[in-house]
């Protein structure tokens, strides 16, 4: 292969040529160059060293480069990178959803393989409408989710991303209208108040004919604003859904894999979905590859009942490299110490965080599992908060009034450390000048 664009300019067409997510094509700060990345490194090209505490958004939780991950992928490449999977099959997509099904609560057992969390979204809404059309009630079509949660960029997942703060007013026009109930606010069990989840009841209570499925994010609302609520709001919505004869999809793009220090996020409330999204963290931060499991009621439903198949399939389906690397990935992560690493990043939020909280400017800290979050009361400035964060050697991307980590779980004491010191710094010269 040889370079199209000389090592002096091409920076400078990336800057002119190539979109960023949710930024200007011609941004006011442009995107760091990165060289290379190994363990929670990242090296930019001017050969500087960045502690990594975004995980490349939820995924990268071995960190970069990992022997075992390189090695799942070169094996799978000398076989085959990819194959049709209408009509073909192969063991790495086996293995894959052998994994899921062990790994995932009862009674999910029916494995769909896409390409992105969103397109997972977009499955898992389409199985449950599926669903109920396939057994008699096809005016069952609407979802009921809660406000300020996220899930995913495709038309069907921003129509139950938050109205407002979620980032897609602009499209609201050609969305399906959904039914959003007030976001959990009780953040304890302790502290549990039956009317954190009135708003969703008496919706669930007028409007329980029109709905498919309640879609929810478990316990942590990730990019809609980082906020966690109490695992007896999920256990009172599965008993809602139960009740109403209604299907809980639970959103674990972000959750899944460890990251609130259960496999999944729902077994902090004991309860088990009909539906679950995975994506994310699955091949470790190597390729992007999306997983919905279902009951084998829902399947068997679907699949004996007019068009008599699930009406899904995208190009990549099941694409073997990103299965083979998913499976080294589980298999790397369930032979790791997560269950103590986990709870260490834990500790080390609750001491670097809690202490912020007096500061001026900063309205909640906030931790769970390997997520740490500072909330404050005015929208950063992402281009001074982000030069400041690159010239103390760390990576970390705000947005809005919120600044968090969610760093991979190989880092060592000594980086998490370095890490949250920086960033708590980096906070008080930008808010306390
Ligand atoms: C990231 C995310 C999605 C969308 O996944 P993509 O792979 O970006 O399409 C959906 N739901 C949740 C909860 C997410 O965090």
């Amino acid at each position: 292969m040889n370079n199209y664009l000389s090592d002096a300019n091409w920076l400078e067409f990336e800057k002119n040529h190539v979109w960023h997510p949710y930024a200007p094509l011609e941004g006011a700060l442009p995107p760091y160059p990165v060289k290379s990345a190994q363990g929670v490194y990242l090296t930019l090209e001017d050969g500087r060293k960045l502690i990594d505490g975004m995980s490349s958004w939820w995924s990268a939780i071995h960190g970069y480069n990992h022997p075992i991950l390189n090695q799942a992928a070169k094996a799978q490449l000398d076989s085959m990178s990819h194959v049709m999977f209408g009509g073909l099959t192969h063991r790495p997509a086996a293995e894959l959803a052998a994994r899921l099904v062990s790994l995932t609560p009862e009674p999910l057992e029916k494995v769909f393989l896409c390409d992105s969390g969103s397109v997972s979204v977009e499955v898992a809404i389409k199985l449950a409408i599926q669903y109920w059309a396939a057994v008699g009630q096809p005016g069952k079509q609407r979802m009921l989710t809660v406000r300020r949660g996220y899930h995913g960029d495709t038309a069907g997942a921003m129509a139950v991303c938050d109205p407002e703060t979620g980032m897609h007013h602009l499209f609201t026009q050609i969305l399906t209208q959904q039914f959003f109930a007030e976001a959990p606010s009780v953040v304890r069990d302790e502290d549990w108040q039956d009317s954190d989840i009135a708003n969703f009841r008496s919706l669930i209570e007028t409007h329980h004919d029109q709905i498919a499925a309640v879609i929810i994010e478990p316990i942590v609302q990730g990019a809609g604003g980082m906020r966690f609520y109490a695992p007896e709001y999920l256990r009172q919505v599965r008993g809602l859904c139960d009740k109403f004869k209604i299907l809980l999809i639970a959103d674990e793009i972000a959750t899944g894999f460890g990251r609130t220090g259960k496999m999944f996020a729902c077994e902090h409330a004991g309860i088990s979905p009909d539906i679950i999204c995975l994506g994310k963290a699955m091949t470790g931060g190597y390729l992007s590859l999306a997983a919905v499991l279902t009951t084998a009621e829902i399947s068997r439903t679907i699949s004996a009942n007019p068009p008599g198949a699930f009406m899904h399939g995208p190009t990549f389906m099941a694409n073997p490299l990103a299965c083979a690397i998913a499976n080294a990935s589980v298999d790397l992560l369930l032979d790791s110490p997560w269950q103590e690493r986990i709870p260490a990043m834990t500790e080390a939020f609750a001491n670097h965080l809690q202490p912020c909280l007096a500061w001026d400017g900063v309205a909640d800290v906030r931790w769970i599992g390997g997520i740490g979050v500072l909330e404050l009361e005015q929208p950063v400035n992402l281009t001074s908060i982000t030069r400041r964060f690159v010239d103390k050697g760390i990576w970390a991307r705000p947005f809005g009034r919120l600044v968090y980590v969610m760093p991979p779980y190989v880092i060592d004491d000594k980086e998490l450390e370095t890490l949250l010191s920086a960033l708590t710094q980096t906070v008080a010269e930008e808010f306390m000048g």
